[in-house]
């Protein structure tokens, strides 16, 4: 955390609970002087090779320690987030903290089990290829799945050996703080996991243009990894790692509802999982024409009866979306499809919620031009469009009418139908029968505008946050 001590003096941001309007605390905004600062001693450390120069299997024991820790302050985590991003707490509680420590678990596991190879070189030669830590890593973490995307990072970025500066969103730094404190008690020596907090514009930019950083993994939106691409070709060319927006299908072909409640339990997940603000929410339903009525009234019916509230509670669902601005960008697109001739299907907000709190609810769409921003933007909130086909090809050219590729899912029985449609959907994650993006033995990551450069999860994450080396041995 030392990071969070190189902030100009006095610059700070505030953590405000979207669920009340109300300020939580202020953090420090680190500026770019405190980058560079935090950067220089990240090298240092790496140097050092008190972290570097253990062996994996050492580096694995602290980050399995840290997963005991955090099993331990499960509960203090799953509030952080609560609180910070408006999350339902039952969200929290049963799949980001879980899954965090699942992901730190797994990374120091597989610490020493990436192995390198030997070429099958001749005779006279010896090719050694193996993959060696970048040095000073940095990552930049959205504000929907705090705890979990900072989990996805510093797993294999440390296990692999690293010194990591880590940027939290600026609404929700408080659970990524505790990690690190979390890491300190667990062992990690001081400077390896810098928590740097700020503003994107600053701190984010400052580490894209960082000469000392050598590999920049970045969760969040489309326009900013633009920025950052552009940063970084600007200056060191560090390796970067872009996992960015999706707009993606959920394809129900004419036998999806043989699978009844858990088609439409499934969908409303994908559809409203911490408010549609998830990058592989299924915002575009596309359903076949002969049972079009039939899933939009039990979707439709199954978003009504979702409990919208107080994120605190365990039987909240929806919370609110992360802020005013958010709230009334998504409202505007629903309105400009009410206008361009969509109907919309919604149960409305309670009256008893907290009047600032930045509500909005469950919402299906149908009859949307297929130009309105409801179906092409990612509107990254509780709204989901309906459209119809009529043949599988249909399906696919829908599925794929969208400069996004993060994930799709496909609902039918029949197995040849499911593979050819998962063969033509581009999209990182296609499931099949289920809202799933995998577990994290399968790589996550987008194609076209969602992301490139390298998946999160499995073994595939190390490419993010190693580099490869080629020892070429002349024997006699
Ligand atoms: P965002 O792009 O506004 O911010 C993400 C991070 O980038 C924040 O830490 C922010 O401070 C920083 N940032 C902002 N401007 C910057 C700049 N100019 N230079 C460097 N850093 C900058 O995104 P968000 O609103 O926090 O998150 C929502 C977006 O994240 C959505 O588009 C969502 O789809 C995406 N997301 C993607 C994945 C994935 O794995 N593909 C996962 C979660 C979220």
């Amino acid at each position: 955390m030392s990071g969070a001590r190189t902030g100009r003096a006095g610059e700070t941001l505030p953590v405000v609970n979207p669920a009340t309007g109300e300020l939580i605390t202020t953090v420090p905004a680190v500026g770019a002087d405190g980058v560079a600062v935090a950067a220089e001693r990240a090298l240092r450390i790496f140097e050092t090779g008190i972290w570097s120069g253990r062996s994996p299997r050492e580096r694995a024991a602290v980050l399995l320690r840290l997963a005991e820790l955090m099993e331990r302050d499960a509960e203090i985590l799953a509030r952080l987030d609560s609180e910070d991003a408006g999350k339902p707490i039952t969200e929290c509680r049963t799949g980001d903290v879980p899954g965090a420590i699942e992901s730190i678990r797994w990374f120091a596991e597989a610490a020493d089990k990436v192995f390198g190879r030997i070429a099958p070189t001749g005779g006279e030669s010896l090719g050694l290829v193996s993959r060696e830590p970048v040095g000073v890593a940095a990552a930049i973490l959205p504000w929907n799945y705090p705890l979990a995307m900072a989990a996805w990072k510093v797993g294999p970025a440390l296990a692999a050996g690293n010194s990591l500066l880590l940027k939290p969103a600026e609404a929700t730094p408080r659970s990524t703080f505790h990690l690190a404190v979390l890491a300190a008690e667990a062992g990690l020596p001081d400077g390896v996991l810098t928590v740097l907090p700020g503003h994107g514009s600053v701190t984010g930019q400052a580490l894209a243009r960082d000469p000392l950083v050598r590999a920049l993994s970045f969760t969040g939106s489309t326009a900013t990894g633009r920025r950052i691409l552009a940063a970084t070709a600007e200056t060191n060319f560090k390796r970067v790692s872009l996992e960015m927006g999706g707009k993606s299908p959920q394809v129900l072909l004419p036998d999806a509802l043989d699978y009844g409640d858990e088609l439409i339990e499934n969908m409303i997940e994908a559809a409203f999982l911490t408010m549609g603000q998830n990058c592989t929410a299924g915002s575009r339903v596309l359903v076949h024409r002969d049972i079009a009525d039939e899933v939009v009234d039990r979707f439709t019916r199954a978003a009504e009866a979702l409990v919208i509230g107080d994120p605190a509670q365990p039987e909240t669902r929806i919370g609110p979306l992360i802020d005013h601005t958010a709230r009334n960008r998504v409202a505007s697109a629903v309105e400009s499809a009410r206008s361009a001739g969509a109907r919309i299907h919604t149960g409305g907000l309670p009256a008893d919620l907290h009047p600032q709190g930045a509500y909005y609810p469950p919402t299906v769409v149908t009859a949307a031009p297929a130009d309105s921003a409801a179906v092409t933007r990612e509107l990254f909130g509780p709204v989901v469009t309906v459209q119809t086909f009529t043949t599988e090809h249909e399906a696919i050219r829908l599925a794929n009418a969208t400069e996004y590729g993060l994930a799709a899912s496909v609902w039918t029985r029949d197995l040849d139908t499911a593979l050819r449609m998962a063969r033509g959907i581009e999209a990182g994650v296609v499931s099949v029968n289920a809202y799933s993006e995998g577990d994290i033995t399968t790589p996550f990551g987008g194609w076209k505008q969602s992301g490139f450069g390298g998946a999160e999860k499995s073994t595939d994450a190390f490419q993010q946050w190693t580099r490869e080396k080629t020892v070429w041995i002349r024997t006699r």
